[in-house]
């Protein structure tokens, strides 16, 4: 991955605020900005549908999709999770789930999420493509 100081201006500026607000840990919000923006910038259409879960919001979404309703769930949401963490009573995810517009983006855009240090859910034993979490 060739680094773009456009993309890194912006993940510095910008993009981190940007993911910390929505729910990112600290640690994990410039990293997801520029997952976002080198994906996006290799047009591969990610769209971030999750970065903080409440405990009682993943318990709901575990129900849903033991019901039968997996709309927007790849695999069944764990109890322990990445997703749920928070730091000093604020939102503090080191998870994101951003798919992107096909199988074949979302393996490009695991790779990039290696090169940048991020875990990618598409090497788990059970396999979460679209999930990207900090190590
Ligand atoms: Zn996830």
């Amino acid at each position: 991955m060739k680094l773009d100081a456009d993309i890194e201006r912006w993940s510095r500026d910008v993009g981190a605020r940007m993911f910390f607000e929505k729910g990112a840990s600290s640690g994990s919000a410039l990293n997801f900005a520029r997952l976002y923006g080198y994906a996006f910038e290799a047009g591969l259409n990610p769209t971030v549908v999750r970065i903080y879960s409440s405990s009682l919001h993943q318990k709901q979404l575990q129900a849903r999709y033991d019901a039968g309703d997996r709309q927007g769930l790849r695999v069944r949401p764990a109890t322990s999770s990445k997703h749920i963490r928070e730091f000093n009573g604020q939102m503090a995810s080191d998870a994101m789930d951003m798919p992107c517009s096909s199988k074949e983006n979302d393996v490009i855009c695991a790779q990039l999420a290696r090169q940048i240090g991020l875990r990618a859910g598409m090497d788990f034993k059970e396999p979460d493509p679209g999930h990207y979490d900090t190590p």
